[in-house]
């Protein structure tokens, strides 16, 4: 089994895949969403992320410049 690499990855994807894989930890109940993910959505500029916590629902955002 391999894993692709290189073809078609924007800094966005990487982003992406790096909000995928951590902090999905909720800080306010401490609960982990393993099944879940960011959310993101871009302005061209920047890059915002909302996570929902499927146990408090606390909402967490972060935005980031490219
Ligand atoms: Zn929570």
């Amino acid at each position: 089994m391999s894993t692709k690499r290189g073809s078609g990855t924007t800094p966005l994807d990487r982003l992406k895949t790096h909000y995928d894989d951590v902090d999905l930890t909720c800080p306010k109940c401490g609960y982990e969403d393993a099944d879940g993910h960011w959310r993101v959505q871009t302005s061209g500029k920047e890059v915002h992320y909302q996570h929902l916590c499927p146990s408090c629902g606390a909402s967490r955002r972060r935005t980031i410049r490219l």
